[in-house]
Order: C-alpha cells, then structure tokens, then sequence
C-alpha cells in the first residue's frame, strides 16, 4: 500500500473493504446522492468505470458515468466525464462517491 501514497488513510468499500480512494484526494464532502451525502475526490482506483450517458443535475447538464467496485461490483457513485456549464468544468475528471457505500480505514 505505501508505495501508492498515503499509508496513514483510506476508504474502502464497505461492502468487501477493496480499497478505492485516499484520504489525500478527498476533495470535499459536500455533494449529495441519491442514498445521501458523498464525497468528491480526484482520484479513486480499483473501480470500473460504467458506460457514459449525459445526465440533467441540479448545477446544470453533465456527461457523467456510473463507478462500480472492481472486486465485488457494488455501485459507488460517478464520475463527471464533461461539464456542459463553464463554471462547472472543475468536475471533469472527479469522482463523487456515496458515503454509505464506503468505510475509513486507518
Ligand atoms: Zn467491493
């Protein structure tokens, strides 16, 4: 694990405790989905990235795609592929994850 980044944390799913994000990339906490809040990060491993579809949300219309656990398959969140509104360009590339579907691990 150390040679990826950051040892001291992480999150993992909470379903197989695959870790998929560090604490590091956690960007914010202040999105929300469907089962409640989540958490934005740059970057997250061990996921499969789902097919892309363009989706009309609260801050305007997205390409977004559904991201998956590579292990065990449990939908995590998304990920914004494009943002149609200017302002809104900063998500490209991030990741939004439920928090309900992931655990901190020390
Ligand atoms: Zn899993």
């Amino acid at each position: 694990m150390a040679e990826l980044g950051d040892p001291s944390s992480s999150y993992s799913c909470r379903n197989c405790q695959n870790p998929i994000a560090f604490r590091s990339d956690l960007l914010s906490k202040n999105y929300k989905a469907k089962s409640g809040p989540a958490f934005m990060f740059s970057h997250a491993f061990n996921i499969i990235v789902g097919q892309k579809q363009d989706r009309e949300l609260l801050t305007g219309m997205y390409t977004v795609a559904g991201i998956y656990c590579s292990n065990c398959g449990q939908e995590l969140g998304w990920k914004y592929v494009k943002a149609y509104e200017v302002i809104q360009k900063f998500k490209e590339g991030k990741f939004i994850i439920e928090r309900a579907k992931i655990a901190k691990e020390y």
